[in-house]
């Protein structure tokens, strides 16, 4: 965890950037790297912020599961080590995964 690399006194604005979603960066693979440098505290924190960013219109998404692992875990995620960057959606504002992840 990055976290307690840097001792608990991360800069906020850092997080701020390192937690905002990429142009084009899928929700699954921005939850894999979120919660892999962040971890879960048990609510859709992560899933509404990319959300916002990325899928404004699209409310579905924040009804699938109770918190962020939990809907990384359904969507088939079980990799150890630092996630591999997104492939990139194909359309903005789609909450479909890229290919990197198995259909
Ligand atoms: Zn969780
Ligand atoms: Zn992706």
């Amino acid at each position: 965890m990055i976290d307690d690399f840097l001792g608990g006194t991360m800069n906020a604005e850092l997080v701020e950037s390192w937690t905002t979603p990429l142009p084009r960066e899928c929700l699954r693979c921005y939850l894999a790297r979120v919660l892999h440098d962040h971890g879960c505290d048990h609510s859709l924190r992560w899933t509404t912020r990319w959300r916002a960013s990325c899928a404004p219109s699209v409310a579905a998404v924040l009804r699938h599961a109770r918190c962020d692992c939990a809907l990384l875990a359904a969507g088939g995620a079980s990799r150890g080590g630092t996630p591999a960057p997104c492939a990139g959606v194909t359309r903005l504002g789609s909450t479909r995964p890229c290919r990197r992840w198995p259909p």
